[in-house]
């Protein structure tokens, strides 16, 4: 740590905040002193893989424009051979996003992998990621095949995508659970063929920190040309240990790390992007490593991504919780008031929250409004924001003051990325015994249909009156209610979760200060994603 103790408080600051300074002279003694750490974003791809969190590719497009925003390394845009919707999805990615990698999932199979080419055609740095499963579990278990069988697919596999593309990236699915004599070899053959990134996957979750880290040392070891490429790592949360074991990764050398916005994923989700990122500009001293990303849009991104794909983030979510940076303890709020640092390792505003209180009425004009809205990441464009602006009126109006998680639950409802099939003209409930009755109208067109249904509950009487006009049979998979702010007027956010026969899981949300309207938007929310979707 000779140069940090020869540099001035300021020099520090400096090169801490350098992530977002162009100055080469800073960056020329980062080089120096650690290691860039890329940041690839799998969001949109395993992320998506999460039950429930399937997106359209306008949204998905969204996304990786924010993503580019973060400074993300490489984008995860997708699996094209997986449907004619994902292949869309990576190939408007990669026509419009300039700057961050753009990367595209293909099983070792031929087909897979021209897909995925073809998907990346006008990308500006395109990059075929490749995987087969290694461990002797995936090989004879899923594969039914011999690990000779299995290193030759991968051979094959990267020799192709390489003759499509410069970068390729190999990942040996299941490696923590591996024979490592086995890996190191099919590691130096993918690398021989062409490789220029080596991912090494805990694909069930299943490593342990110290354990982990060895296996990366090990590689290091034992792999003759390790040195030449990159080494990423991807590590999953079903034993809450994907970001120890992440860190742990690149203690040990490792240059890559796969993650997803709000840890979003397969099961219990991949490394959360906040927290590896968060934990290297926190103890980069110890980690001697740093990342380009921009951390504060962290906020910004972990709120778009929770609004476009209805996974809420739980209040105690490291970094991106609603509690993160909150102290509650007497003891705790005293030593933060006094000296910040006494309980704080981070500062909200590294991650873009504002401290800002301001609360917004029903005097407050568009400018304000569209002023907060920009600062809580949410950019309108002009035919929207009378769309929002007269919407935020009506709830000023009810609520008296307008906090900004209203102004989320807002945006949320009033601006819908799929296209809206049907949407919610009038609504009539009467509950009580004996039976619930609801009159739905929705507007399809210039149409609109009316149904009345009764049901167990009032809302049970709205999902029937709203099956009767759709015609759609949906099953509702879950419901969940929250109220956005505090107070007995705040709104209330709704989101459900429906399925068709044997199908995808679609999420739908609604807001309102009324549940039961809440409740209606976020069923016809769904059903139009669904509609959109399929
Ligand atoms: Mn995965």
């Amino acid at each position: 740590m000779g140069l940090q103790d020869s540099l001035s408080e300021d020099d520090l600051r400096k090169l801490n905040e350098s992530s977002n300074n162009k100055s080469s002279l800073i960056k020329k003694e980062k080089c120096i002193m650690s290691r860039k750490i890329f940041i690839f974003d799998t969001t949109l791809r395993d992320g998506e893989q999460s039950p429930g969190a399937s997106m359209n590719s306008e949204e998905k497009l969204e996304i990786a424009r924010q993503l580019k925003k973060l400074n993300v390394d490489v984008i995860e845009a997708g699996f094209p051979i997986s449907s004619q919707e994902d292949f869309e999805s990576v190939s408007s990615i990669a026509q419009e996003i300039k700057g961050p990698i753009i990367c595209a999932l293909s099983r070792a199979i031929p087909a897979d992998i021209e897909r995925a080419g073809e998907a990346l055609k006008y990308a500006e740095k395109p990059m075929i990621h490749t995987f087969i499963g290694t461990s002797d579990i995936h090989i004879k278990g899923q594969l039914r095949k011999t690990r000779e069988q299995v290193l030759e697919m991968a051979v094959n596999a990267v020799k192709l995508a390489k003759s499509l593309c410069q970068e390729v990236e190999f990942s040996a699915m299941d490696a923590s659970r591996t024979d490592p004599v086995y890996l190191y070899e099919v590691i130096q053959s993918a690398i021989e063929s062409g490789a220029t990134v080596i991912n090494i996957p805990d694909t069930v979750g299943y490593a342990i920190p110290e354990q982990f880290g060895q296996l990366i040392s090990d590689i290091f070891k034992n792999v003759p040309d390790a040195n030449k490429v990159r080494i990423s790592v991807h590590c999953h949360d079903d034993l809450g240990l994907a970001t120890a074991n992440a860190i742990s990764a690149i203690k040990a050398g490792a240059t890559q790390v796969e993650c997803a916005i709000n840890g979003m994923g397969e099961r219990a989700g991949n490394t959360s992007l906040e927290e590896v990122v968060m934990t290297i500009k926190t103890r980069g001293d110890y980690l001697d490593a740093y990342t380009d990303i921009k951390t504060q849009e962290i906020i910004n991104t972990s709120r778009l991504v929770s609004r476009l794909s209805g996974f809420l983030v739980p209040p105690n979510k490291p970094i991106v919780g609603s509690n993160a940076f909150a102290h509650s303890s007497g003891i705790h709020q005293d030593g933060v008031l006094k000296e910040r640092s006494t309980f704080e390792i981070m500062m909200p505003q590294d991650i873009g929250l504002s401290e800002s209180e301001i609360v917004l009425t029903a005097r407050s004009g568009r400018h304000a409004l569209r002023h907060r809205l920009s600062e809580l990441g949410y950019e309108i464009k002009d035919d929207q924001l009378n769309k929002v602006y007269e919407r935020f009126l009506a709830v000023a109006d009810k609520k008296k003051q307008v906090y900004d998680e209203d102004l989320s639950a807002i945006v949320q409802d009033e601006l819908q990325l799929s296209p809206q099939t049907y949407s919610l003209e009038y609504m009539q409930v009467i509950g009580g015994t004996p039976t619930p009755v609801a009159v739905i109208g929705l507007k399809k067109g210039d149409e609109v249909f009316r149904e009345v249904a009764c049901g167990d509950g009032p809302l049970d009487a709205v999902c029937k009156a709203i099956d009767k006009i759709t015609g759609v049979k949906v099953e509702l998979i879950s419901y969940s209610l929250n109220a956005a702010t505090k107070g007995k007027d705040a709104m209330g956010e709704a989101i459900m979760r429906i399925a068709t026969n044997g199908d995808k899981i679609i999420t739908g949300r609604g807001a309102s200060t009324d549940i039961i309207e809440a409740s209606t938007k976020a069923y016809v929310n769904a059903i139009n994603r669904m509609l959109s979707l399929a």
